[in-house]
């Protein structure tokens, strides 16, 4: 009985701690991941965080909860992929509030003017005025045939169309959606430099010169040094090329993660040791090498609370989205009693 009651009271009643994870604070053409939440909402956010939680740096959290005594109602702030307005627009409305939160960096595109290649194939097949009618091409080891029609001209009906999609709750709405999502998928698992080479084949492809749009751009190596020695602010591992872990060798998976984390730890005031598997994508062997690199946790992005008996890597963490004050009080109440 007494085992029981213990069960019962870990899964119902001991306090349980939120990580939540954001990417982008910005508007961008589009959001198909929903991944950007704007500067006045997150500052509205921002505010029922300050008032209504307590909000923690995640090594703290993850320290309390690696000896059992999370405090009720805290909360953790992460950010993944190192955007530069995490710089520019999160870091002065963070600070304004006095809030914490660590940032996950992939390397890789640290310094660069060049976008990440998820969000330049967004931009070029969703959003090119003009895209040849017929695709043949390979891509990672598939033959893709498709005939995008009329929708090789790009009109303001599918311009709305691919606006308003969401591509984790709907199936792609118009032919462009449906070869955007379909090349998404087979260049995710590829390695970087395949990745390059087959966006370069793309781009060839559609005769659209390669993006680098100023407001995708990463940090600079100097922004993320700033961020790093800030009291207020951890930096995080997150893999030198944004890699799909779980879809290549552990040497590799280790190479991306030291490499990311020794980077990291040159320019960081506080020790580097925790990370988030980019795509939420991982194995045992991922959990492996985060042991082997004296990583304290690692995150996924399943939605679940930081709860007595969740295993350090493999803690979950919830997206916000981009919600005003009244929905993300709402929101934050639906997953803290979630189990
Ligand atoms: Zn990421």
């Amino acid at each position: 009985m007494k085992a029981r009651l213990r069960h019962i009271f870990h899964k119902y009643v001991a306090p349980k701690a939120l990580v939540l994870m954001y990417h982008r604070v910005a508007e961008p053409e589009s959001d198909v991941w929903e991944v950007a939440v704007s500067p006045d909402h997150f500052e509205q956010q921002l505010r029922v965080l300050k008032e209504e939680y307590k909000v923690v740096p995640v090594r703290e959290l993850v320290e309390r909860h690696n000896k059992g005594n999370i405090k009720r109602n805290s909360i953790g702030i992460t950010f993944d992929d190192g955007y530069i307005d995490n710089f520019l627009v999160a870091k002065p409305l963070l600070e304004k509030y006095g809030l914490p939160a660590t940032f996950f960096i992939a390397s890789g595109n640290v310094g660069q003017p060049g976008e990440f290649w998820w969000d330049e194939l967004e931009h070029l097949m969703l959003f090119s005025d003009s895209l040849p009618a017929t695709v043949d091409m390979e891509v990672g080891g598939e033959r893709i045939i498709f005939d995008l029609k009329e929708e090789a001209q790009l009109s303001n009906s599918l311009q709305q169309q691919h606006k308003a999609w969401k591509a984790c709750e709907e199936t792609p709405p118009t032919k462009r959606s449906q070869l955007f999502y379909k090349l998404w998928e087979n260049l995710k698992p590829l390695p970087p430099a395949m990745q390059q080479a087959q966006m370069q084949q793309i781009r060839d492809w559609s005769g659209v010169a390669v993006a680098a749009r100023a407001d995708c751009r990463s940090m600079s190596r100097d922004q993320l040094q700033d961020l790093g020695r800030s009291e207020l602010f951890d930096l995080g591992v997150h893999t030198v090329s944004h890699a799909a872990l779980a879809f290549h060798p552990p040497l590799v998976q280790e190479k991306e993660i030291l490499e990311n984390k020794n980077f990291l730890q040159e320019i960081a005031r506080n020790h580097v040791d925790l990370l988030t598997y980019p795509y939420g994508n991982y194995n045992h062997e991922s959990m492996a090498v985060a042991g082997k690199a004296a990583l304290k946790a690692a995150f996924t992005t399943e939605e679940k609370v930081i709860a007595r008996s969740a295993h350090p890597y493999r803690l979950g963490r919830f997206q916000v989205k981009n919600l005003a004050a009244p929905e993300f009080r709402k929101q934050l109440q639906i997953w803290k009693y979630s189990i």
